[in-house]
């Protein structure tokens, strides 16, 4: 069974939402950089970076990250994430960097990300943005930007689709 908890709507409200929150809290974009957790994140990132170039007038520098699990079954929690693939092509020194994904769950992930993110450089700040908190943490990493809170069952999966690749933005909570 599919139950929608985000229309396109929803989505793009809370990507404007969450652009501004970004630049309200680091009161402006100076040293702002964006990076993208693959593949889903690297999509809301653009969107993000752009909502912010439009309005602040200004390139934002942003990269990707290439996170799976060491294991192949990710629905499994507890399970090991690592690094594929970095992109990131600015120097981090100094910089608020802000990674972005679709949904957060144990935050293993996020764990993996922002230890990539510190063999490659000394970020001043990391920050995180997440379409989709679906609960479910194993370590203590929490989101600073959310679209949604929506806690969800183990047994439960959240589709997040997104125009860039399923034609139309929608997410929807399916039981395995
Ligand atoms: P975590 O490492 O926090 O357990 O899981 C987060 C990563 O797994 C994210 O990169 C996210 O894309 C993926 N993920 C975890 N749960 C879900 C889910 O219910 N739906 C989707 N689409 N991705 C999930
Ligand atoms: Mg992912």
């Amino acid at each position: 069974m599919e139950k929608r908890i985000m229309t396109a709507e929803d989505i793009d409200r809370s990507l404007h939402r969450i652009a501004l929150q970004i630049v309200e809290n680091n009161h402006g974009v100076a040293n702002l950089a964006i990076i993208g957790i693959h593949t889903g994140g690297v999509f809301l990132a653009d969107r993000i970076q752009k909502l912010i170039q439009d309005r602040e007038k200004i390139e934002l520098p942003t990269g990707t990250l290439d996170i799976t699990l060491y294991r192949d079954d990710w629905s499994l929690a507890s399970q090991n994430p690592i690094v594929k693939k970095t992109s990131i092509s600015f120097p981090m020194e100094e910089m608020v960097v802000v990674l972005v994904d679709d949904v957060i769950f144990t935050g293993r992930t996020i764990r993996a990300a922002m230890d990539a993110l510190m063999d490659i450089g000394r970020p001043l700040r990391i920050q995180l943005a997440v379409l989709v908190d679906r609960g479910g943490r194993e370590l203590p990493i929490q989101p600073d930007y959310v679209g949604m809170d929506i806690p969800v069952k183990v047994d439960e999966h959240i589709h997040v689709r997104l125009a860039e690749k399923s034609g139309a933005d929608e997410i929807v909570l399916v039981d395995r």
